[in-house]
């Protein structure tokens, strides 16, 4: 067994070193990327568990590098933040996002969509109106479109947030906080932010068939969540059983595997005319 270290020596971890290495490296690939289109947007389905109806898609961002492959979304939005793109990475999903939402609405078959922020993003006073230029730009009505904020990004920095996420909210855009029931604060947050919905986070929604302890905590979340009136979303659905499960303990909206996966949105489209025929 290793022995304890003494305090204040720290072990050379050559994962954690190539990683950072790597990120920094990116930082100028990163801006080319968003630039050249090279960035793509995937959409996953959120789905009514009462009847799945499809009614939105989460907008995620996903990077094939020309020669690292597939970037995870962890490690260049960690490089968007350190370098100051992440305010740019946001306006491209959140076009694209539109784009899509204006298309799918001239199609006859409307949809929502969910874009998600960095608490970092929502210190940017200029952003309310930003989204507000797009949403006219595009016409799509605000009520169509929902920022997710993870809830662990958020503390700290809550208070200076709070007057970005009013001026949103006063735009008609909903708000999510996302991940919800990994903070530290979770509950103190429902009663103190201006937010429509709850999206539980994947770990206790995939753990809730087999462990009592994360199904208490699912049935709580959406029972404190019908209490505060808001939505409650259910991330990472991957199982029959778990689908069951939500729909017995009334949870309205679900997302995951079980359903779909992200798609581009060519395989989005197609999955749509699969559904509504
Ligand atoms: P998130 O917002 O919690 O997004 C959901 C993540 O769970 C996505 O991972 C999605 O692919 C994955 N997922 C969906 N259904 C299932 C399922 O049934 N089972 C499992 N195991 N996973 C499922 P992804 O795309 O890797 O994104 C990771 C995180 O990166 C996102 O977590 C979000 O916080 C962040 N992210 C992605 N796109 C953006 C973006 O445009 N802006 C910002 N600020 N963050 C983004
Ligand atoms: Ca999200
Ligand atoms: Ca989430
Ligand atoms: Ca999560």
């Amino acid at each position: 067994a290793a022995k304890a270290l003494p305090y204040g020596v720290q072990l050379f971890h050559p994962a954690l070193e190539s990683r950072a290495v790597r990120r920094l490296g990116l930082a100028a690939d990163l801006r080319r990327a968003l630039d050249s289109g090279e960035l793509e947007v995937h959409f996953q389905p959120k789905v009514t568990i009462q009847d799945r109806h499809l009614i939105g898609v989460e907008c995620l961002a996903r990077w094939q590098h020309p020669a690292h492959g597939e970037v995870s979304p962890e490690d260049f939005i960690a490089v968007a933040e350190h370098t100051g793109q992440l305010h740019r990475l946001t306006e491209v999903v959140l076009t694209a996002g539109l784009r899509h939402c204006r298309e799918w609405a001239d199609a006859g078959r409307p949809l929502s969509i969910a874009v998600n922020l960095s608490a970092r993003t929502l210190l940017d006073p200029r952003f309310p109106d930003q989204v507000h230029e797009l949403l006219k730009q595009y016409r799509v009505p605000a009520g169509q479109v929902t920022f997710e904020i993870s809830e662990p990004s958020m503390l700290g920095e809550i208070e200076r947030a709070l007057p970005t996420l009013y001026r949103l909210r006063d735009l008609g855009v909903r708000l999510s906080v996302d991940d919800f029931g990994t903070g530290a604060s979770s509950l103190s947050y429902l009663r103190q932010l201006p937010v429509h919905e709850v999206k539980i986070d994947d770990s206790f929604v995939q753990g809730m068939a087999t462990d009592s302890g994360d199904l208490a905590i699912v049935r709580a979340v959406i029972g404190l969540s019908r209490e505060f009136g808001l939505t409650v979303v259910a991330e990472g659905v991957e199982s029959e059983l778990t689908f069951d499960l939500l729909d017995e303990l009334g949870c309205e909206i679900g997302q995951g595997y079980f359903f779909s996966r992200p798609l581009p949105v060519e395989r989005l489209n197609t999955w749509l005319s699969a559904q509504t025929e």
